[in-house]
């Protein structure tokens, strides 16, 4: 009971609810030992009824009249079919652990605000939204003296859903309070939900996204993995196919398919195309003399001691045999591969690579023949080769360790 609720107000409001009008909740005083007990009630109203099948209520009062008046006028109450369950508190402490322990679900609260204090009714508002941040119990303040409003600010900043003179409360404004409050909650679960919901297939299509992206990066990586290794492949596969394995030059099939190119290029522009042959004099010999790995060292050198005196981009050497080298001089009269011929001479001289095994001179020589041509297209390619391969064999024949031009006397190199 309110403490500052005088004996004789209490009386007269009871008194004047009066349960003769089917339409006004009965308030005045009943046998405490025959009035139908909070529980007695509960169990009657919702008997059979699982917790999500009752809209839970909770009533906040000292007073216990007002319980048992508002159950009485709520009694048979349906909300889409369900009935109300009602939990009974006669302090704000008991109303606190009721809503935050036993029912917080609690759908609406009919909160008296004069109990043990003045303002106990605003306490408990304050702490079921600010202490247990519940926004959705609908909370309808009541009192029994008109003069005993609450703070104005308590209804503005706590969502407070109704606030209701006790003498109000007539059974049809205790219905349509209640129908007013149980829609306002059932809207504000919903809209939880579909938040909920929304933030779910959010987070889920981030998720998807994020996974999305990792898997696209990933094949982004697999794919330059992949790339790379099959340009690493075609590289060597390139080179394979191209290069001499031992000296590391071009390999015959590379100089024929350039000799080729070379010689459609220049019969178009009708440019000169020379073409060197050379062949390391007795090397047969020199493999008897000093073992096949020193004749593969010798090859070695020779290719690049050849390379290191090209010095023009489209000069091309190549392993043409098992001693033999052939040179690609597009662009080059007879007198540009002379010159060649004769610094290839000079750098294999200054090299001295001994060869006690020569009939002809005691280190390394070499045999070169020449053919220079402006290629005619409707000649075969192979047709300056043979040339070159006869001017060899004539320079072999006059004594070695010299070079022929086919159709020239054969010329000894001048170390
Ligand atoms: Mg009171």
């Amino acid at each position: 009971m309110s403490l500052s609720t005088p004996q004789s107000q209490l009386d007269e409001d009871r008194d004047r609810i009066v349960d003769s009008n089917d339409d006004e909740v009965l308030f005045c005083d009943e046998d405490e030992e025959t009035a139908p007990q909070t529980t007695d009630i509960l169990q009657t109203e919702t008997a059979g009824a699982t917790e999500t099948e009752v809209w839970k209520v909770i009533i906040v009062d000292d007073e216990p009249s007002v319980h048992r008046a508002t159950q009485l006028a709520l009694k048979n109450f349906r909300f889409e079919d369900k009935p109300l369950s009602f939990y009974s508190a006669y302090s704000a402490e008991e109303a606190k652990q009721l809503i935050s322990i036993d029912h917080p679900d609690t759908t609406f609260i009919l909160l008296d605000v004069v109990m043990e204090t003045n303002d106990a009714g605003l306490r408990v508002v304050r702490y079921i939204r600010e202490e247990l941040k519940n926004q959705h119990v609908r909370i309808i303040l009541r009192t029994g003296h008109p003069g005993e409003a609450p703070e104005e600010s308590v209804i503005v900043n706590y969502d407070i859903n109704d606030y209701k003179l006790k003498v109000e409360l007539t059974r049809q404004r205790m219905v349509t309070t209640a129908i007013a409050a149980l829609r306002s909650y059932r809207d504000i679960i919903t809209i939880e939900k579909q938040k909920q919901e929304l933030t779910q297939a959010l987070e889920h299509l981030q998720q998807t996204q994020n996974q999305l992206e990792e898997y696209a990066y990933m094949l982004e990586m697999k794919v330059a993995e992949r790339t790379v290794a099959l340009e690493k492949a075609n590289q060597e596969l390139y080179l394979l196919a191209n290069l001499d394995g031992l000296t590391g030059v071009a390999n015959r099939r590379c100089f024929d398919e350039y000799w080729q190119k070379q010689w459609q290029l220049l019969a178009e522009q009708q440019q000169p195309l020379s073409l060197i042959l050379i062949d390391i004099d007795y090397f047969k010999n020199y493999n008897d003399r000093y073992g096949h790995q020193a004749g593969d060292e010798c090859l070695q050198i020779v290719a690049r001691t050849i390379s290191n005196v090209l010095k023009r981009p489209t000069d091309l050497v190549a392993r043409y045999g098992g001693e033999e080298f052939a040179i690609a001089l597009p662009n080059t009269p007879l007198a540009g591969a002379q010159q060649i011929v004769q610094a290839i001479a000079s750098e294999i001289g200054k090299l001295n690579l001994e060869h006690t095994h020569s009939p002809i001179s005691n280190h390394i020589t070499l045999s070169l023949g020449i053919s220079c041509t402006i290629p005619n297209p409707n000649t075969s390619w192979k047709s300056a080769i043979a040339i070159a391969d006869k001017a060899l064999y004539q320079a072999k024949e006059d004594g070695r360790n010299r070079y022929c031009v086919f159709g020239e006397p054969s010329m000894p190199l001048v170390p």
